[in-house]
Formats: structure tokens, sequence, C-alpha cells
């Protein structure tokens, strides 16, 4: 089972491919933690991301596109993968179907979780206090949010015309979220 998650920050969708990924038996791949992993650790690919995420920017696409192409040649993804976190913009999307093309497997669903505005911004807040991610500042927040609504959500009528969409209502018990995903997607 190859999946996209795709939804704005604070819809669930690293709860929701956890569940996802368990139930399938699948590694989840998220760009987001990739490039946390990095900056935590300093790495060279964490100095240069962590310009951007500070400030809830998109990482450029040259680092993106590669971190995601070395991670999908791993042997674990051989029997699929869920996505969380890309593909972002229209390049990342042909950069994908690039990859995927070269490998042979291409997609099988995109799974886009919605919710209202208020409900996000409330749970990210609420995340913020308990995680205390350094892109959880309200004016990373607000800048992440722009950038989903300008460059990524235009991004779903692209795989709606590919007949791959899975449009999901993402607030609600999140048991009922994942058994709801799950059987729409059989
Ligand atoms: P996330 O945890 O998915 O919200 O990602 C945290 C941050 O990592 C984002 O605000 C971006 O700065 C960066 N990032 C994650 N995924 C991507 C992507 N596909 N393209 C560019 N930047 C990304």
């Amino acid at each position: 089972m190859r999946l996209l998650i795709m939804g704005p920050q604070g819809v669930g969708k690293g709860t929701q491919a956890a569940l996802l990924a368990e139930h399938f038996d699948i590694p989840t791949i998220s760009t987001g933690d990739i490039f946390r992993f990095n900056i935590k650790n300093k790495t060279e690919l964490g100095l240069e991301a962590m310009s951007y995420t500070d400030k809830g920017e998109l990482v450029p696409d040259s680092l993106t596109n590669k971190i995601v192409k070395d991670r999908l040649a791993k042997e674990d993804c051989a029997n699929g993968w869920i996505l969380d976190g890309y593909p972002r913009n229209a390049a990342q999307v042909e950069a994908l179907d690039q990859m995927l093309d070269e490998l042979g497997t291409p997609l099988d669903h995109v799974v886009a979780l919605e919710a209202d505005r208020e409900v996000l911004l409330e749970r990210m807040k609420k995340r913020a206090a308990e995680q205390g991610r350094a892109d959880d500042t309200p004016e990373a927040i607000a800048k992440r949010l722009e950038t989903y609504e300008k460059e990524t959500a235009p991004l779903l009528d692209i795989y709606k015309s590919r007949g791959l969409l899975v449009l999901e209502n993402g607030v609600g018990e999140i048991s009922e979220i994942s058994k709801r995903i799950i059987s729409d997607l059989h």
C-alpha cells in the first residue's frame, strides 16, 4: 500500500499516519520528522533546513526531494509506505511522479484530512504548549497555514483528477477517524 496523507498542520496527519502504518505494516516517512532529526543532531542537512523550518517556510525542493528519493529506495519501503508532509508544492508532485515512475511503484491513494481553521489553531496552540516545537511560535504557525493554503491545498485537485483522492473529516475520535479511513481505502 503506497499512500500520501495530506492536510493542514494540526489536522492530525501524524497521528493518523502512525495508525495507518501500523494497520498496513508499512513505514511512515515524515519529511518534517527527518528535518527535525537532522536539526537535533546538527547535521549539514539540519543546519541548512533550520533557517527555513524555524520560520515556517518550505525547505528548498532540491534538499527535500533528495531526502525522499533516498528514503524510498530503502529496503523497508519495498511493500509500501505512507508519506506524511510530502509533496507540499507542485514541483514536489512532479518530482515524486518521476521517482515513482523510475521505481515502477505507483501511488494507491491520497488521504486528505480536513478541519476548520479554528480547530487547527486550537490544536496547534495546545501542541505548542505540550511539545515546545521550535516552529510552533504564533508567527510560524500562521506562516505554515498560509503556505499550506497557497502551495499545498491546490495539489488536492491534481490527485482528485487522477482518481486517487480520499477526503476525510479530521474532527472526532482518533480511532473513529482511523476506522473510516481504513474502510474507505478498501
Ligand atoms: P511538518 O512537521 O510536516 O509540519 O514539517 C515541519 C517543517 O519542515 C515545515 O514547516 C517545513 O519547513 C519543513 N518541511 C517538511 N516537509 C517539507 C516539504 N515537503 N517541503 C518543504 N519543507 C518541508
